[in-house]
């Protein structure tokens, strides 16, 4: 089993749309960023990445590509899983949105079944939890939202080594 961490931030500016897990949430601000700055999403991308030894988003989905401006996130997962597909399974996602407002917990299922979707498994491998930090740091001040994410992935064993065969 191979396990990845990911991280991301982005700043929340007027006039621009919330993506959150491919889903659009009701606000005041939005995230800004070159795609559509879906933060959850780019931390999924980046723990599965990870997981695989295949670098890091940066690396797969440049922001100085015109290809990816304002491109939903959920094709950054979609690619992802292309990449790892054939070394390995995704088994399960776990992760965590850090956001003063808005609300985010009504979104999480519809979060889930579009990154499940993406992925190519099953909704109840995509865990997402959401937490405030009760007014401390740049997430606290609603500056910005930002999201952590493990991935759990499986090697695809093509060719199984016999036991006791030395
Ligand atoms: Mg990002």
């Amino acid at each position: 089993m191979r396990i990845g961490i990911g991280y991301d931030v982005h700043r929340l500016v007027p006039d621009r749309p919330l993506i959150l897990g491919g889903v659009e949430i009701p606000s005041e601000k939005g995230l800004a960023g070159h795609s559509d700055a879906d933060v959850l999403s780019h931390a999924i991308v980046d723990a599965i990445l990870g997981a695989a030894n295949l670098g890091d988003i940066g690396t797969h989905f440049p922001d100085t590509d015109p290809r990816w401006c304002n491109v939903s996130s959920l094709l950054f997962l979609q690619e992802t899983e292309s990449l790892v597909a054939p070394h390995f399974r995704i088994l399960n996602i776990d992760s965590v949105l850090i956001a003063q407002k808005p609300k985010v917990v009504p979104y999480i299922p519809q979060m889930v079944t579009r990154i499940a979707a993406a992925l190519k498994i099953d909704r109840s491998a995509v865990s997402i939890k959401a937490t405030t930090t009760e007014g401390l740091g740049f997430t606290g001040r609603e500056q910005g939202i930002a999201a952590h994410a493990v991935a759990c992935l499986a090697p695809k064993e093509n060719k199984r080594i016999k036991k006791g065969s030395s």
